[in-house]
């Protein structure tokens, strides 16, 4: 299925150059780490949870923006550019002396990877114009993304016993000059009126089909609760390795890895069982999962000595990791059955910006209550931050969660179906696979099926 789309020959090079990006933003979050321990000591979380608020404040609020205006120039030009600043400010990290410095480039490599993604995303669609195409495509993008933050801290971790982290970034930088080779030999049409409106209009629609569906109301909750796990591997690995357990920054990259390999023996083996029990329980048991990671890295962040640790950390690590895959795999499938195709490019973004904003909540947390009050306590409030997510996913998207609906509509506010029938003065009622859309903008309350009224 996917691999069809890659006999399109502009799409293969098009999605290689997002993949070598990805790559190549991943293992400068590594590298990046381990220059924040080499600058900052103890202090290292709250200058990763710093830069990592800044790269999610950045996509928050420069993406719509960058998108909104990339349409007014040559796209190709456009992307290389975005690709040769990253590469540049990559370059430059190693040179860094002080803390400050991280942050301002941080701040232009994250406002480059913002614009650079629904740039892409906005190009797709007229590259491949064939809707199921198009929606593979953007599956196999979220595949791409979750593979990336695997696979990055596992290449890291097998270079760092070769090299030191300064030359991880010259890797990140050929990522990034590759990506730009890619998109200068790709063909891309120049943008057009975009038929789904612009960045910002389509958030509008994404966002209205979120608030109004209880299932999307569910993710919102498990947003939360990738969000505050992940936050503990991406911010607080690196002090808890090298202050805690006394370990080098190869330990740092063996954390990552087993965080990245819980991931992928979960995306690997989920799509049989997702046929099968559908998304919903996969998704609330891997929340559970991470709600269970977290207590187990409390009761372990409270033992002050001992070799079993390095064992028991691997394995929370791992245990996050997997519970991660199981509500990140899914997440696609559900985005698709809430939207007509027309929509699904606007839910997309919409999942995008709102993904992001829940990092946003936790990694302050992660970054700063750490350096002020210890794991433990930051760890208790991630936790509480995740039980949250967890209780509301489970409120807001109902167990039973059919795909058709039966449901009324005010006679004159739609063309009457094959099916529906005059049930009174007022009101048809139809059957049909039920999605937020223009012609149905509240999600219905279940009624019966109705006898048709005499006439
Ligand atoms: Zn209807």
């Amino acid at each position: 299925m996917i691999t069809s789309l890659f006999t399109h020959r502009d799409y293969l090079r098009l999605f290689t150059a997002q993949v070598s990006a990805l790559f190549g933003t991943g293992l400068t979050t590594v590298a990046l780490g381990l220059l924040a321990y080499e600058l900052a000591d103890a202090d290292a979380a709250a200058v990763l949870g710093t830069a990592l608020t800044i790269k999610m404040l950045v996509y928050v609020m420069v993406a719509p923006i960058v998108a909104a205006y990339a349409d007014r120039f040559p796209r190709r030009f456009f992307l290389v550019g975005l690709n040769v600043i990253r590469a540049v400010v990559v370059m430059a990290l190693p040179f860094i002396d002080q803390i400050w410095q991280i942050y301002v480039l941080i701040a232009v490599l994250q406002t480059a990877s913002a614009a650079f993604t629904p740039t892409y995303q906005a190009v797709i669609p007229d590259i491949l114009p064939d809707e199921r195409e198009y929606t593979r495509a953007l599956s196999a993008a979220q595949l791409a993304a979750t593979m990336e933050t695997l696979l990055s801290p596992m290449l890291a971790a097998a270079a760092l016993t070769l090299i030191s982290f300064h030359w991880l970034f010259v890797g990140t930088a050929i990522g990034f000059v590759i990506s730009a080779v890619l998109v200068i030999t790709t063909r891309i049409p120049d943008a057009h009126a975009a038929p789904q409106g612009t960045f910002r209009d389509r958030i509008v629609v994404g966002m209205r089909i979120f608030a109004a569906t209880p299932r999307l109301r569910g993710l919102l909750g498990l947003n939360l609760v990738v969000a505050a796990a992940g936050s503990v591997i991406m911010v607080n690995t690196v002090n808890y390795v090298r202050d805690t357990l006394g370990g080098t920054q190869s330990g740092v990259a063996m954390l990552l890895a087993a965080n990245g390999f819980g991931t992928m023996i979960i995306a690997l083996s989920l799509p049989g069982v997702l046929d099968r029990l559908g998304a919903r329980p996969v998704m609330l048991a891997g929340a559970a999962t991470l709600v269970a990671g977290l207590g187990s890295g409390i009761a372990l962040s409270t033992a002050e000595t001992g070799e079993w640790r390095w064992g028991a950390a691997i394995a929370v690590w791992a245990v996050i990791g997997a519970g991660t895959a199981a509500v990140l795999t899914p997440t696609g499938q559900v985005l698709r059955r809430s939207s007509r195709p027309a929509d699904r490019p606007a839910l997309f973004a919409a999942q995008f910006s709102l993904s992001h904003l829940a990092w946003l909540i936790t990694y302050p947390i992660a970054g700063w209550l750490t350096t002020a009050a210890g794991f433990t306590t930051t760890w208790v409030t991630l936790a509480a931050v995740a039980g949250a997510g967890i209780t509301a996913a489970l409120r807001l998207w109902p167990r039973h969660d059919p795909a058709e609906l039966t449901h009324l509509h005010e006679i004159g506010t739609i063309d009457p179906t094959a099916d529906a029938i005059r049930v009174d003065e007022r009101h048809y009622q139809h059957t049909h696979v039920f999605v937020i859309d223009t012609d149905h903008r509240r999600w219905p309350t279940p009624t019966p099926r109705q006898p048709a009224m005499a006439s």
